[in-house]
């Protein structure tokens, strides 16, 4: 773990060295849990949102985008719940003055015990080599047994406290397991509270009486209430889906763990409405293929698994994360939920409008049910990096860094390198550049040597590069470099386009969803 936290600092580190991530406000000590991305970063999250945005809209014919404004009527907060129920948690430690969310301390608990038995595990595998049987270990060994109890009886408390919402026994449990602060060490706790993550302003001139609105928390509701306009303009029929890219914020009590945890961050959502009763077959229809979307990226099949709710929110009768192995542990990174026929009824109910669909097969009309499928555009970047990057020993004893980033989603596809900056090599190396420059995002550069010049286009993750030499002006064929591998191939000039389109094609990663 000391040695994932460490890759986790030289992550941080790096983003902010070759432009990806910036804290914000840096000049002024930045402003906290908020982040700013820079030049490559920006390339990056623009790609993520295409490869979610395609695979959406292009892939399903009646998935159908919008983009809602973040201001919103404020009773739509009431309708959704929001107003009464958005709450986490909250403690304090004493000593340390530091906040923390409950929920979050417990977890990280449970996450102990689930660590204390996995490296039993380890350590018998380990003395027993190919004749070790794990599940029989696990179904015997004392220690993996006393600790698997620990954490169900503990699992099992920590649940009941949620779903009571009972704050009290959330503050026991962290007493009863001797939760520690890890800042001052130690267990000198406040009572646990709760506190609304929306944040607030004023709509309108104080003298006009302004009125209260929210910066949204989710992306969701600005779905639900185009729901009549899009169905009726579209002409939609059940089932069918809005999809939608924007910010939400949310004024989270611990923002620590860089851009997983942002007060203003961008979700990726979808809605999809179907038939009453058709809910939980559509739920686990998008689970698998929104799983299929994550494994399609090549990052390893072992990061990702599904974490199913403890608790339900007040508006899911199903609930599932996909979480994703980052440098601090298995986390959410998408979360798709059965939110019932909740919202569009509650809408229903406070905006005094009929929200409902005539369906012509069934000859009657209903509130549809909504399948959700809700990434935040932030995790899903953090987890290509986390995924992505290498620290490689060389054969030549040198380390590269590298961003194995997936091709398509790489900030620059192509690095255009004259081997040097005279013969004409440079002017040979534009025009190749100004050839491609339509189609992808290229870079130039001609500057020190070509083997810094390779590692510098590792550190941004550019899956090519292209280098000019002095055999190029006469049989007019040039270098490609793969990241990769660090092969290279020699490849005429007049064939460069068509080996990169097919190398990065989107297409190629859509159909494997
Ligand atoms: P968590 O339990 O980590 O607070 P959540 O369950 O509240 O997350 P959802 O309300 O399901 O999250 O939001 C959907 C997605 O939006 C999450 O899976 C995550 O990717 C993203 N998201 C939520 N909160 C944040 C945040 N503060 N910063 C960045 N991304 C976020």
């Amino acid at each position: 773990m000391a040695q994932q936290e460490e890759v986790f600092k030289k992550l941080i580190s790096h983003c902010k060295e070759y432009g990806f991530v910036f804290p914000s406000s840096e000049i002024y000590d930045g402003l906290g849990a908020v982040y700013d991305y820079g030049q490559n970063g920006v390339e990056l999250k623009n790609n993520i949102k295409k490869y979610w945005w395609d695979s959406m809209t292009l892939l399903n014919e009646n998935v159908v985008g919008i983009d809602s404004a973040i201001f919103m009527h404020p009773t739509i907060w009431k309708a959704s719940g929001h107003v009464d129920a958005f709450n986490d948690p909250l403690i304090d430690n004493k000593d340390s003055k530091k906040r923390y969310r409950a929920d979050v301390l417990i977890e990280e608990q449970i996450a102990k015990y689930e660590d204390k038995i996995n490296k039993e595990v380890e350590k018998a595998a380990k003395r027993f080599g190919e004749t070790f049987d794990e599940q029989k270990f696990r179904e015997t060994n004392p220690r993996v047994l006393e600790n698997e109890a620990k954490k169900e009886a503990l699992h099992t408390r920590f649940a009941k406290a949620l779903n009571d919402s009972n704050l009290e026994e959330l503050r026991q449990i962290i007493i009863d397991e001797e939760i520690v602060d890890p800042v001052s060490g130690t267990k000198n706790w406040t009572e646990v509270r709760q506190f609304n993550l929306m944040f607030s302003t004023e709509m309108g001139s104080t003298a006009d009486g302004a009125t209260k609105i929210y910066l949204r928390p989710e992306t969701a509701q600005g779905i639900f209430v185009n729901f009549l306009n899009v169905q009726k303009s579209g002409r939609m029929k059940i089932p069918f889906g809005i999809a939608q890219i924007g910010k939400a914020f949310r004024n989270e009590i611990v923002a620590r763990q860089f851009i997983f945890r942002m007060r203003e961050f961008e979700q990726m959502e979808m809605q999809f409405f179907v038939r009453p009763g058709e809910e939980l077959a559509w739920f686990d229809r998008w689970k698998q293929t929104r799983m299929r979307w994550h494994k399609a990226l090549g990052l390893g099949d072992k990061k990702y698994r599904f974490h199913d709710h403890d608790k339900l929110a007040h508006y899911a009768n199903a609930a599932t994360d996909i979480e994703f192995e980052m440098p601090f542990g298995f986390k959410e990174v998408e979360g798709i939920h059965s939110r019932t026929d909740f919202d569009l009824s509650s809408h229903e109910k406070f905006s005094g409008k009929r929200i409902q669909f005539f369906d012509p097969e069934l000859n009657q009309s209903y509130v549809p049910y909504v399948i959700e499928t809700s990434i935040g555009v932030d995790r899903m970047f953090l987890s290509v990096l986390a995924g992505s990057y290498f620290e490689e020993k060389l054969e030549n004893g040198e380390t590269r860094v590298v961003l194995r980033i997936p091709a398509v989603l790489a900030p620059v596809k192509l690095a255009v390198l004259p081997l040097i900056k005279k013969d004409g090599l440079p002017e040979k190396a534009r025009e190749i550049m100004d050839n491609l420059k339509f189609d992808y995002h290229c870079q130039y550069d001609e500057k020190d040597s070509i083997g810094k010049r390779y590692r510098r286009q590792d550190a941004i993750g550019t899956p090519y590069c292209i280098t000019v030499d002095h055999d190029s002006l006469t049989d007019n064929q040039v270098t490609i470099r793969y990241r990769d591998t660090m092969e290279q191939e020699r490849v005429p000039v007049d064939q460069l386009k068509q080996i990169i389109a097919e190398k990065l094609s989107m297409k190629h990663l859509l159909k494997k969803i």
